[in-house]
């Protein structure tokens, strides 16, 4: 079988079985029941707190909502301390509340904000710290809860890629006020569009459902100026078929992080992330760092080499947030105050990586990297 043209791409949705999907419309056409917190909607919070060992989810229909209602929740004005690697909207929640994003550099060992960094970022006017667990990494997030304690600040996750990652058996979910999910076409696990925020007590998942439903509680009552972000019930259907398998996508994303590990480990100029210890990973993305001098070819050089190869990769994250027009103007942006961070943006590409990649598809990619750097 020689498909040496087959195109693969860098990720690939996981989609629950079409028979399966099928049964559940009915069930939905039957009832007429298509959204405003029907029962698959209900259903679909009840397993995934279960599945994520968490007290508390609020579905919503993507994981920007969540992100800009967070903050909205907790009432956060003035600064913000955030990364500027991260995917754009963990910034763009801040900008839709009128708040002043403060960038802080990252550690280079993890890609996520550095801690040691955050305390001089901290002006009076700071009033919250919005780290993103980058690639499913978890943040230092004793070292930051500290932190937040000692200022009086809160924290907001951007959880976005961080599904179903535990530290010593807890979710990482827990950490912080508030974490938000996204479930994405992209990511490990998805429903079409859609996102989550989880949360500790009761009260704030109230809070936090009135808040995605326009403010309304009950008929005539608005208790804020909420927004719409319920997700519907067909997607949540699609969430509850997807759950049941999405243990053993994580499992074979395991198989191909290993496989390209084993593989490039030997590849002078390829650096990669190894699992940390205690850490239940997802496996959601496979970021590669170039060391253009000891590969002998750029990140760029490389990245469209195996795009002509028809091998996509995807530069995530660059550009950095910082580099964007709407941010670039910001005291924080200058590139001398995130060195870490435009290193890592300058020299990363993401491999492919989903659960139905095969072998002959990480065979490819593998042959690919290592060929280049011979010729
Ligand atoms: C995907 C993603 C989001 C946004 O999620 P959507 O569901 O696409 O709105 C936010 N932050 C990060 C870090 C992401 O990767």
């Amino acid at each position: 079988m020689n498909d040496d043209n087959k195109l693969i791409t860098v990720t690939s949705p996981l989609l629950p079985d079409l028979d399966e999907f099928h049964e559940m419309l009915k069930e939905i056409w039957d009832s007429k029941w298509i959204t405003n917190n029907g029962s698959f909607h209900k259903q679909l919070e009840k397993e995934l707190a279960e599945y994520l060992k968490v007290p508390y989810v609020s579905l919503f229909t993507n994981g920007t909502l969540p992100l800009i209602t967070a903050l909205q929740a907790l009432h956060i004005t003035g600064e913000v301390i955030t990364t500027p690697y991260s995917f754009v909207a963990t910034t763009h929640a801040l900008w839709w509340n009128g708040i002043k994003p403060v960038f802080v550099d990252i550690d280079p060992s993890t890609g996520n904000i550095d801690p040691e960094k955050i305390e001089s970022a901290i002006t009076s006017r700071t009033t919250a710290i919005m780290p993103v667990h980058v690639y499913g990494k978890p943040c230092d997030t004793k070292k930051i809860q500290s932190i937040a304690d000692k200022y009086g600040l809160k924290v907001i996750y951007d959880a976005a890629h961080a599904f179903g990652v535990e530290v010593n058996g807890e979710s990482v979910l827990n950490a912080g006020d508030l974490s938000t999910l996204s479930f994405h076409a992209t990511k490990v696990y998805n429903t079409i569009e859609g996102g989550a925020m989880i949360m500790h007590d009761e009260q704030t998942k109230k809070r936090i459902d009135y808040l995605k439903n326009f403010g309304f509680h009950g008929e005539t009552e608005v208790i804020a100026p909420g927004i719409n972000s319920k997700m519907d019930e067909i997607r949540s259907a699609y969430g509850i078929l997807n759950l049941r398998q999405v243990d053993a996508a994580i499992e074979a994303r395991h198989q191909v992080a290993i496989k390209y590990r084993n593989a490039l480990r030997e590849v002078d100029g390829i650096t990669f992330f190894d699992d940390m210890p205690g850490v239940r990973h997802n496996y959601s993305y496979f970021p590669i760092f170039i060391d253009s001098e000891k590969y002998g070819m750029s990140r760029d050089e490389l990245y469209f080499k195996m795009k002509e190869s028809n091998v996509l990769g995807r530069r995530y994250f660059y550009p950095l947030i910082s580099e964007f027009s709407t941010y670039k103007g910001l005291p924080s942006a200058g590139r001398e105050n995130l060195p870490n961070a435009h290193k890592m943006a300058d020299s990363v590409i993401c491999l492919p990586m989903y659960h139905s990649l095969t072998d002959m598809d990480v065979q490819k990619v593998i042959s690919i990297l290592k060929r280049e750097k011979a010729e």
